[in-house]
């Protein structure tokens, strides 16, 4: 019983799930062998307002800024099984950036594109020499009296071979400015390439990928906010990213749980059941009691979010604990599948190579050990 969500939510939730199931969940295969989405699906994921919700009416959203339907979202990919990345990274990552620090012309040239799913956004902060360490991006956006000069490499990107807009971290060099600027790229523009698409351990649905950038021309209208401040933009958008996973996180483990206690009721050995041996039993007892834990935390901090209380340290606290446990738990319902759970026609060792990833991206474990050691003072 949870009670975060209203019938709107609810509601929302029988929707997706309907179009995910029928929409996504038959051609999961066929996107892992081409290691990319394709576009139709996207536009038709749009076209029922599921990118860019929190938009308002006027630039195509629905005005739903209420993270409850995002973490909905979230909740439905995981649990269908449907193999993207997408929804997550923009209506939780991007549309936040696109909305709280844009100005009008901004919004009303890139929002609507994006709502309508014409323009397929990324966020490029990681360099193939620093991903943790946001201080020591390289990639530099030099003033040159008329425009600013775009150049380095960026590495990982999701949705980084689609993209039609990249919001680009970089060092931004003017006189009087100091810091990191966000930079909106669109992929047509001189300068702009892509590398490979990154061959995966997981999530190969999602195509990720490099991307380089070579005194790429960026007019003063396409930079986000003040060019000095990108790092506070990206620390005040990191908690809702890390949020996002968390929620994810819990879903995934409910949904490995859930499978797995089918599969152990059913498999035999020595005559019983695989569930029925102590071991077994106890080892299920306690993620599942952990789980509820986390399905409880994980709401509260929905919850406060809502309420704009949630903190930095609350969020790295959530990523950190709830991304831990969903790699427990599918390692745990992996080995309760005996050699099945190693073979891909199991839903659980897709699961496993999926939640890798969680642990690394949106900021690793160890620093989100550090924002939350550094919460305590130390
Ligand atoms: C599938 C995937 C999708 C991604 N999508 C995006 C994207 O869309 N946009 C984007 O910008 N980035 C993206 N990333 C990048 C991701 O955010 C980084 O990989 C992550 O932040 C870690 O950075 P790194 O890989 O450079 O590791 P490093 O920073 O090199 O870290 C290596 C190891 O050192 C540890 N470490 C580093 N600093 C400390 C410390 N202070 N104390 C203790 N340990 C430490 C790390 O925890 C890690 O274990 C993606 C990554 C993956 C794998």
């Amino acid at each position: 019983m949870r009670r975060i969500f209203d019938d709107e939510h609810e509601q929302f939730r029988e929707s997706v799930n309907g179009f995910l199931t029928r929409e996504a969940v038959p051609r999961t295969e066929e996107w892992e062998a081409a290691g990319i989405i394709d576009r139709p699906f996207w536009r038709a994921a749009a076209a029922q307002g599921y990118v860019g919700f929190a938009a308002p009416e006027e630039l195509g959203g629905a005005g739903l800024d209420d993270f409850r339907f995002n973490a909905v979202l979230d909740e439905e990919v995981v649990r269908t099984g449907a193999v993207t990345d997408a929804f997550g990274l923009t209506n939780d990552i991007l549309i936040p950036y696109l909305l709280d620090l844009t100005n009008e012309d901004q919004r009303e040239r890139w929002v609507p594109g994006v709502t309508d799913g014409s323009i397929v956004p990324a966020v490029a902060m990681s360099e193939p020499g620093t991903g943790s360490d946001l201080r020591g991006i390289a990639s530099t956006a030099r003033w040159d009296g008329d425009v600013w000069r775009l150049s380095g490499s960026k590495t990982f990107i999701t949705s980084g071979i689609q993209a039609d807009l990249v919001v680009v971290a970089a060092r931004a060099i003017r006189d009087g400015v100091d810091g990191l600027g966000l930079f909106v790229v669109p992929a047509t523009a001189d300068g702009f390439t892509r590398g490979r698409k990154l061959d995966k351990i997981g999530r190969r649905a999602q195509d990720t990928a490099e991307l380089f950038f070579q005194d790429v021309a960026v007019p003063e209208e396409d930079v986000l906010g003040d060019p000095g401040k990108g790092l506070r933009y990206l620390m005040l958008n990191l908690p809702q990213e890390r949020l996002s996973m968390a929620v994810s996180a819990v879903a995934g483990a409910e949904r490995a749980l859930a499978i797995t206690l089918d599969y152990v009721k059913e498999r035999n050995a020595f005559g019983r059941p695989v569930g029925s041996f102590q071991a077994n039993k106890f080892a299920l007892a306690e993620i599942a009691t952990e789980l509820r834990v986390a399905r409880v935390f994980v709401d509260h901090a929905i919850e406060e979010h809502v309420a704009g209380r949630l903190t930095a340290d609350d969020a790295a606290g959530a990523k950190l604990w709830t991304t831990e446990l969903e790699w427990k738990t599918v390692d745990l319902c992996l080995q309760l599948h005996g050699g099945y759970g190693y073979m891909e026609e199991y839903e659980i060792a897709r699961m496993w190579r999926n939640a890798r990833v969680q642990r690394i991206y949106g900021g690793t474990s160890e620093i989100m050990k550090e924002i939350v050691g550094r919460s305590l003072g130390l």
